[in-house]
């Protein structure tokens, strides 16, 4: 019998680890360190000779089961391994990555239209630290080079395909060796695609973040990001030590809630990308829509681009109503069964209007320059009936 301890004692003790049950789903490790059995093993997991977990900040058996699932899906298929990390949301994803590759002098060559976050990342925590951003139109392949030629600083060439929220589709095969030309590293921000649609390492990139927020996770119940690296050495040496040191890990609750959502990931996406096709076709066909920006019609400029690297052509696309604000306005008031949200990559369908949501503060003239008219609204397709998508959407626009 064991001996007997306080009731205080007691109210702390963990109870005793029933290794007789094996959990059939991935349980949640809700604990910040884990125990070692002897100062010998404790030495040997410190100095990385032995596997083991020492602090969760560090890693820990939930969140790193989930990292190594982005990573093996990222690179499933391809003749090559990937590791991965998951972070507390995606911009830590982009930050710690970039923090870990870039020191003051080096420079980004990225595009104009990336995601608002990573716009204001770049111009107010990268730049005022040296770590200057040059944006090009990606698609003009003649003018990232001319870029990579003039400025010897950049080191790093940053791409987002299919972008927001025009839907342009960049070469990625194109881009990646242009920017190993230049010896630069090549980081996919692959949200919008997720691995079931498009595999960056597949053509030739470096490394691959996400923010799992959207499409991974899908269900909008969690917030995190991931980083996957194919040099294990620089994932080692250059990345982790940042995601430890500014503490941008993610927790076990996220990463579950992650998991659970990439178990459907497939048949999510088969059904976001075949509402999408349906709701594009049927909006181009709409007398009060001007244009649908979707790479899987014929007419998108992009078109060619995503077929020849995407797998099918995605849930996400934006559309112009003719009438501009005001119309756009009016038909996110109307609308009664998608939700009026900034956010993307959820079962439901999420509808934005960019012109009066996420980019009100942005002036008129730099939204136009990329695409952002007053008129335009973007579309997170989701999986339900198709039929009450679009007889929501056709009932807003009236
Ligand atoms: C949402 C998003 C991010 C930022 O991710 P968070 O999880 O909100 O931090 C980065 N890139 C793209 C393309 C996104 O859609």
């Amino acid at each position: 019998m064991k001996k007997q301890i306080g009731f205080g004692s007691l109210c702390v003790q963990e109870p005793e680890e029933r290794r007789y049950t094996r959990p059939h789903q991935l349980p949640i490790y809700a604990a910040s360190s884990f125990a070692f059995d002897s100062i010998e093993q404790g030495m040997e997991v410190f100095l990385g000779n032995q596997p083991g977990h020492i602090y969760s900040r560090f890693g820990n058996p939930t969140i790193d089961a989930v990292a190594e699932k982005i990573a093996q899906l990222e690179s499933h298929g391809l003749q090559m391994e990937a590791s991965g990390l998951l972070t507390s949301s995606g911009m830590s994803a982009i930050s710690t990555l970039l923090l870990g590759l870039l020191k003051s002098g080096d420079g980004i060559l990225t595009q104009g239209n990336l995601y608002g976050g990573t716009t204001a990342l770049f111009r107010d925590v990268l730049q005022p630290l040296n770590i200057r951003f040059h944006a090009a139109n990606l698609i003009r392949l003649d003018q990232v080079e001319q870029l990579l030629k003039e400025h010897k600083d950049i080191r790093l060439l940053y791409y987002e395909t299919p972008a927001n929220p025009t839907l342009d589709c960049f070469d990625m095969a194109a881009l990646a060796e242009l920017g190993h030309k230049y010896n630069c590293i090549v980081v996919a921000d692959n949200t919008f695609a997720t691995p079931y649609l498009q595999q960056p390492f597949q053509f030739g990139a470096d490394f691959v973040i996400h923010s799992t927020t959207k499409y991974l996770n899908g269900h909008g119940n969690s917030t995190a990001g991931a980083i996957v690296g194919k040099d294990k050495g620089l994932m080692q040496e250059a990345v982790l030590p940042k995601l430890k040191l500014l503490g941008t890990n993610c927790n076990s609750w996220d990463a579950w809630l992650i998991h659970n959502g990439l178990k459907t990931l497939e048949i999510r996406m088969e059904r976001h990308c075949r509402n999408a096709r349906h709701l594009a076709q049927w909006l181009d066909q709409h007398p009060k829509v001007e244009r649908v920006n979707y790479p899987g019609l014929p007419a998108h400029p992009s078109h060619a681009t995503a077929k020849r690297q995407m797998k099918d052509f995605g849930g996400m696309l934006s559309f112009e109503l003719k009438g501009g604000l005001e119309a756009g306005k009016q038909f996110m008031n109307r609308l009664k069964f998608c939700t009026l949200t900034p956010t993307l990559g959820d079962v439901d369908t999420l509808v934005l209007h960019p012109a009066s949501m996420s980019h009100i503060s942005v002036p008129q003239e730099v939204r136009r320059q990329y695409g952002i008219t007053d008129g335009l609204v973007r579309i997170s397709t989701g999986i339900e009936d198709i039929e009450d998508i679009i007889a929501d959407v056709e009932g807003a626009i009236g």
